[in-house]
């Protein structure tokens, strides 16, 4: 089965100049491996600075929860339709980071889901269980990406058809420290007897680990945070996605 592979960019790079090298190199890079399937999510002021490329999907990593066809007075936030002006074709919900760091919750998510739905827009919805609830053990973990499953897709029936769930435990976020890829593998079992949707994996993704979590076949790719902005690590990523 073809692997789906996301490249967050979170706040980088500081330069536009080197977000549309770095977008360039990837998409150029991407072309010979078409059996993979690459999204790159950049900044929001970097996505149309970047030329429409060919070979990967462009993304962005937030979106405002209403779409008002004449704009609206949501100072600081970006709607669907602006996104989709400068060619997004994909969005990354819930991540943790805006979780933690702005207050983002379960009820705010499920708006950007349920517009989405409606929208008919492609989204990579984030979920994943802090270090505190995994230290409790797997089932805690599993209790509580349930949880948060249930709560972010309430009142939506069809998410498989336009998502993917990122299952990204926060404590193997940017820490070096990724997931154990069997117990990765059975979280994704888990999420997609919940949701019907295919799963990612991401936290502390690099090409030495890759395989171990993409040659799970519960494990339908990666969200990939730091390993992404080094073109030539990403670019390994997409050659291990395209041999598993
Ligand atoms: C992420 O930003 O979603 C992520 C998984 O980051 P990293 O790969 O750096 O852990």
């Amino acid at each position: 089965m073809s692997k789906l592979l996301i490249a967050n960019w979170k706040m980088n790079p500081l330069l536009s100049v080197d977000a549309v090298t770095l977008a360039n190199k990837i998409d150029v890079n991407a072309k010979k491996y078409k059996s993979v399937s690459v999204g790159i999510a950049p900044a929001f002021v970097h996505i149309p600075l970047i030329p429409k490329p060919k070979s990967v999907w462009m993304g962005a990593q937030d979106v405002f929860w209403e779409n008002p066809n004449d704009g609206g007075a949501f100072t600081g936030e970006v709607s669907l339709d602006m996104l989709r002006n400068i060619g997004a074709s994909f969005v990354i919900i819930g991540h943790s980071e805006r979780r933690k760091n702005l207050g983002e919750t379960d009820e705010m998510i499920n708006r950007k889901v349920k517009m989405l739905v409606k929208a008919k827009f492609y989204m990579v919805l984030c979920v994943g269980e802090p270090l505190s609830i995994r230290s409790k053990g797997f089932a805690a973990a599993k209790k509580y990406v349930a949880s948060q499953l249930k709560k972010d897709l309430k009142g939506v029936n069809n998410f498989h058809k336009l998502g993917v769930v990122a299952y990204e435990p926060i404590w193997a976020i940017g820490t070096g420290k990724s997931d154990n890829p069997e117990l990765a593998s059975e979280m994704a079992e888990y999420i997609k007897k919940l949701t019907g949707a295919d799963v990612l994996y991401g936290g502390s993704v690099t090409s030495k680990n890759a395989e171990s979590f993409l040659m799970k076949p519960s494990i339908n790719g990666a969200l990939v945070g730091g390993a992404s902005l080094n073109a030539q690590e990403f670019t390994k990523i997409i050659e291990i996605a395209s041999k598993v």
